[in-house]
Order: C-alpha cells, then sequence, then structure tokens
C-alpha cells in the first residue's frame, strides 16, 4: 500500500544558455531523492523543465537570428534530451511556453489582482537588463550588479506591483513555525535575515514597447508578466492546477530542489504568492550550493563549464552520479576537477566495491563451483562471523541521510560497509581456510556472509548508481523482474540469498582510469536523435499486418525514361512478381540479378510509369542513396520474415 506521496522538482532552467554541470547535478540530486523515495514506500511525482520566456532569450535568439520561439525550442530540447543521458527519470517535463502553463499563469494573476494585492504605480528604479530586475542602492557592489559587474540603468516607467511587503510578517512566522521549511538551516538562517529589512513590492510587468516575449497580464494588454512570477507557476501548472488530480494527490507533498543562487525567488516570492492566490503553500524548499571548477565559480564568461555530456562519456554515467553524490556535501560548495573524479572512481569504486565485488564471487567459484553454501549458525554465533548487524547500521544509516538529502552521508554509510567487509576479508582469510577441509564450514560461513553483504550493498545504491546495482544484482541472481529496485523493507532482511544458488563470475564492474589515456578536450559524442523523427508507435498487431517474404531477384532491367527506376521480376517461391523499384542510381541492372532481399508481398498493385508494381523491396536510405537489405545467408524465396 501507498499511502506516502512524494512531488520533487528541480528549478526549470533557464534556456538562454545549453545544459551544463550545475543543471545535471540538481536533476540527478532530485532524481536520487525520487529513486530513494520510491525505495522508502512513497508514490512519487518528479518535474523538470524549461523557463523560456524574457529578456535574455529575446537577446539570445536575436544573436542567433532566429525567432525567441525557434530559439527556445532548440535549447529546451537538449534539456529534454539530456535527461535519459543521465538516467533521469522525470514523471513530465513543463515548458513555460506551454499552452497550459500561460492559462494558469493568468489565472493566478487574476486571482491575485482581484483579491486586491497587485496594484498599478509608477516607478523610477536601477535596472540590471542581465538579471531583468530591478535593483535596491543598497543590493549593489560599489554602485554595480553583484552578478553582471556592470553599473544599473536608470528605468522610469509605470508598472504592476505585486503587494509582498504585506505578507512579510507572515513569511517569517511561517518559517520559523516550520524548521523543515528551508533545508539546510544555514539558508533558512540566510532568508531570516535577509527578511529582518523591509520587503519592497515586486514589479511583476514589463511594457510591450520594451518586452513582448512573455505572457500577457490578463488585466492589461499592454504589459507582459515579470518572468520570475511566470516561472514559479509552473510548478503548479503542471501538476494540472486548480483541479487536476496529480494536484489534489501531490501538491501538499512538495520539495523544489534549487541551487543557492535562486533562493529568494523560491524562498519568499513564491510562498507568498501561493498565499495571495489563496493555494497551499508549498511543503519545502532543498538548497544546494555551487560546483567550482577549478577554483571559481562556473560560468559561460569563465569558459570553464563542464559539459555533462563528455564527463559520463569518458568517465562513465554510475560513475559520474555517484562523483556528484559523494563529492559534494550538500548545500555547500564543491570542487570539480578531472583529478577528484578520477580519484573516487579509483579508489571508492574500482578499489574499494568493485574489488570486493570480484574477490567474493572469484573465491566462490574458485571453492565451490560458484554455488552458495549455506551458513553454519552455531560456527557463525561461536566465532563471530554474522555481518548482519553491520549491514543493518548501514542501511538505518543510509535511510536516516538520505531522507534528508544528506547524500554523501548516505553513500558514506554505504561505504562504511563496504570497509567493514574488506577488512573482515582480510581478518578471515578464505584463502587460508580453504586450504584445511577441516574449515570448509567456516569458509562456507564466511562467504555466505560476504555474498549477502553484497547483496545489501547492491540493493542501497540503486538510487545513485542503478544500472551498477542491476548489474550486481544479475550477477547475484537476484534482480527482480517486475521492479527495478528491492524496498528498505524488503532490503532488511538478513540471510535471503539461498543456499544453492549459483553464482555468475564477476564481470568488472569499474574499470580503472588511466589518466594518461584522457585527452582533456577529446570531442564530445553528441546526443543523437531520429532524423527523419521517429514515427508514430505501432502495436504488434499493426506490424503482423505487413507480409514480409524473401525474395530473389531473377530478372532486372532499365526503365526507359526514367533514370531512377528499376523493372525486377522477382521470385517469391509460389510466384514471380514485377516490382519496379527507385534503386537505378545506386544499383545496375547486371548487379542486382541473384540478389536476396526483402519483399512486402502484400502491398496494393500499383502503376509506375506505365508499369505494374506488385509489392515493394526494402532498402535503407542514407546520404548517398540506398542499401538494399538482404540476408547474412542463403535463403530460398518465399519465406516469412517476422
Ligand atoms: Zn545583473
Amino acid at each position: 500500500m501507498k499511502n506516502k506521496k512524494q512531488f520533487f522538482t528541480t528549478p526549470i532552467y533557464y534556456v538562454n544558455a545549453k545544459p551544463h554541470l550545475g543543471h545535471a547535478y540538481t536533476s540527478i540530486a532530485a532524481d536520487v531523492a525520487t529513486r530513494f523515495k520510491q525505495m522508502d514506500g512513497n508514490e512519487t511525482f518528479f518535474l523538470t523543465g524549461t523557463d523560456e520566456h524574457g529578456d535574455k532569450i529575446v537577446q539570445a535568439a536575436e544573436k542567433q537570428k532566429t525567432t525567441p520561439k525557434e530559439y527556445a525550442d532548440k535549447i529546451s530540447q537538449l534539456f529534454q534530451d539530456l535527461l535519459p543521458v543521465l538516467n533521469v527519470k522525470n514523471n513530465y517535463f513543463v515548458r513555460t511556453t506551454d499552452l497550459d502553463h500561460i492559462k494558469v499563469v493568468e489565472s493566478v494573476l487574476s486571482k491575485i489582482y482581484d483579491s486586491g494585492d497587485i496594484y498599478f504605480s509608477s516607478y523610477e528604479g536601477l535596472y540590471c537588463f542581465g538579471c531583468e530586475r530591478f535593483y535596491q542602492e543598497r543590493e549593489l557592489v560599489d554602485g554595480k550588479c553583484p552578478d553582471h559587474g556592470v553599473a544599473p540603468e536608470v528605468i522610469k516607467e509605470s508598472n504592476y506591483f505585486f503587494k509582498m511587503s504585506k505578507y512579510q510578517e507572515w513569511l517569517i512566522d511561517h518559517i520559523k513555525t516550520n524548521p523543515d521549511f528551508i533545508r539546510p538551516a544555514q539558508y533558512k538562517n540566510e532568508l531570516l535575515s535577509f527578511l529582518k529589512e523591509p520587503l519592497e513590492d515586486l514589479c511583476i510587468s514589463r511594457p510591450k514597447s520594451r518586452l513582448t516575449w512573455g505572457i500577457t497580464l490578463p488585466f492589461d494588454d499592454d504589459y507582459v508578466t515579470y518572468v520570475w512570477f511566470d516561472a514559479l507557476v509552473n510548478y503548479i501548472s503542471a501538476l494540472g492546477y486548480p483541479d487536476g488530480d496529480l494536484f489534489n494527490k501531490f501538491w501538499s507533498s512538495t520539495r523544489h530542489f534549487v541551487a543557492k543562487d535562486i533562493i529568494k525567488p523560491h524562498g519568499i516570492y513564491w510562498p507568498i504568492m501561493l498565499k495571495a492566490a489563496g493555494i497551499e503553500i508549498y511543503n519545502g524548499l532543498n538548497v544546494h550550493g555551487f560546483w567550482n571548477v577549478k577554483g571559481s565559480k562556473m560560468s559561460k564568461s569563465v569558459g570553464n563549464v563542464t559539459d555533462p555530456i563528455r564527463v559520463t562519456d569518458v568517465y562513465g554515467l554510475d560513475q559520474f552520479r555517484y562523483f556528484l553524490m559523494r563529492e559534494m556535501v550538500f548545500g555547500l560548495d564543491a570542487n570539480f576537477t578531472e583529478e577528484t573524479i578520477v580519484s573516487r572512481i579509483n579508489s571508492d569504486l574500482a578499489n574499494d566495491l568493485g574489488n570486493l565485488f570480484s574477490r567474493i564471487l572469484s573465491m566462490n567459484h574458485r571453492y565451490f563451483a560458484g554455488e552458495v553454501k549455506g551458513p553454519d549458525t552455531k560456527i557463525e554465533k561461536e566465532k563471530n562471523l554474522s555481518l548482519a548487524s553491520d549491514a543493518k547500521k548501514a542501511i538505518d544509516g543510509f535511510k536516516q541521510a538520505m531522507a534528508l538529502c544528506e547524500f554523501h552521508k548516505g553513500v558514506g554509510a554505504i561505504w562504511q560497509f563496504i570497509s567493514t567487509m574488506n577488512k573482515y576479508i582480510d581478518k578471515n582469510e578464505p584463502w587460508a581456510l580453504a586450504k584445511d577441509d577441516v574449515n570448509i564450514p567456516i569458509l562456507e560461513t564466511v562467504l555466505y556472509n560476504l555474498i549477502e553483504g553484497l547483496r545489501v550493498v547492491s540493493c542501497l545504491i540503486y538510487p545513485i548508481m542503478p544500472q551498477t546495482s542491476l548489474k550486481m544484482q544479475c550477477t547475484l541472481c537476484m534482480a527482480k523482474e517486475e521492479n527495478e529496485f528491492y524496498t528498505l523493507k524488503e532490503i532488511d532482511s538478513w540471510g535471503q540469498i539461498q543456499k544453492g544458488t549459483v553464482i555468475a563470475k564477476p564481470d568488472i564492474l569499474f574499470p580503472r582510469i588511466d589518466t594518461d589515456k584522457i585527452k582533456p578536450n577529446e570531442p564530445v559524442k553528441q546526443i543523437k536523435s531520429f532524423k527523419p523523427a521517429l514515427k508514430e508507435e505501432i502495436s504488434i498487431d499493426d506490424f503482423a499486418k505487413i507480409d514480409l517474404r524473401t525474395g530473389t531477384i531473377i530478372k532486372a532491367e532499365k526503365i526507359e525514361k526514367s533514370n531512377k527506376l528499376l523493372k525486377l521480376k522477382v521470385d517469391l517461391g509460389a510466384e514471380t512478381r514485377q516490382v519496379i523499384a527507385g534503386i537505378a542510381k545506386d544499383y545496375s541492372p547486371k548487379e542486382m540479378i541473384g540478389k536476396q532481399v526483402i519483399v512486402v508481398a502484400n502491398l496494393k498493385e500499383a502503376t509506375l510509369m506505365g508499369e505494374i508494381s506488385q509489392g515493394m523491396i526494402l532498402a535503407a536510405s542514407h546520404k548517398k542513396g540506398l542499401v538494399l537489405s538482404g540476408f547474412d545467408k542463403k535463403i530460398a524465396p518465399g519465406n516469412l520474415i517476422k
């Protein structure tokens, strides 16, 4: 039974630039958290998407001589394509240019406007075009925007303002009475200290004279909505607010994942918007730090943006996911260098886990031909050989840490157990036990405990390294058919690997990385999508309607007046057909004779250039032309292809 619900979101990513390491981290962190919640018996929903309106998108599109929509489509696609590359399993991908989203933004704006919390006023202020927002004098550093290092311009215009100040006391109280609202605690304190100063009302419109790429205000056609007021609403529009099933089911269990630079919109604007619109406040905010690349904050201008596709390509996907979760203390900044990732892979993955796995299973092969021998419980007790309590400790530590998104501690709990198992081998020396028949029951007990330990490890690493988890479980003959993970409850009881199970020989889990072989600027493998686009899905029944047969070409000639078509006689066993094929540019009549091909035998007769065609032969098309399909062995004509 699944009573517990969990809704996780990443921020919707702004399409002003291609995805980088920071985006990959947030998406993977939310994916790991979601997979963990599933193991913990929750029904989950995981949302990500793209934020597509505003000045910056217009500017970026102009640079590429395209329209904002075309530009947004292109970059949004890159974000969508990245998800399967990172093995991130979102339930939905929202775009702020979606019509459904736009409707919800309009309805939330109308609601707040009708309640009197939006007013029209003229305003003169310091505006940073890079940030698309007005700045207070006190927020500037040496008179310059802290993010862009340029002096903001003085702009005077009439706009719509949202009465945030009215809700300041309410928000302070909400944060204080819900200690879990913002995690980790340092960000809660940061927000509370910011809220000690009076809160300015938020300018939520941009005049169309300056910007048209946005959602028109439902109460004034001359203005579009400020991009944050539009973007934040994605979290409810994607769930089908106000009365969608998903909204009813998941909204109250919402936790947003954000990086620390967008804590104000998420921790201040958003709860106040919800409050003003009479919508339940989300459950909480998980705030993470930045990845520093070679010691400085990642940014496009510094030119140190790390391409996540390249990293997974060079080091492996699970290795990358492991590194991100292990290296960053959630909430603090972390350093990304290729040296640290290589050292994590070689020591934590290849040495600690990979070696453990292959050592244990190789010994089990050497001594027992792969068969799992049961533990002798008496010997186990006498010699204190059980690993059950260490496993329990790992499971509990993992569960506690992961529930708070303390991923590095969750990983730490697993690796503590791995280290215990490695020491257990050194202490009990199975190779010495194997030398004397008297000690065989002890050896059996030792190896059983180690194999059980591997079972527990294979289950616990699932959220972080799903592929490796599955690989280990296939080797241990315990992969589930119906599901790709074991719940925490299922993992817990010790002694699940059955006596008599024959375990396959281990594969290498993590090859060691030889740094000399990595070229730092090797070209990156691009994500490929189908071109032309993949056709609509069909059922097996649809496919079964096509009658494909083996055929042999017995005669071929050119068709006059056509430089494309060949007239073929095809032996189909039961009959001979005439087929007109558009392959004259790629194949001469002479080379066609005797070829074995695939024929669509139940295609409706057609007439081409005055000649009857009774079927079609299959060929692959590529840039330079066509290549006939065929067989790798000689086969008689007329056989069915399925
Ligand atoms: Zn700025």
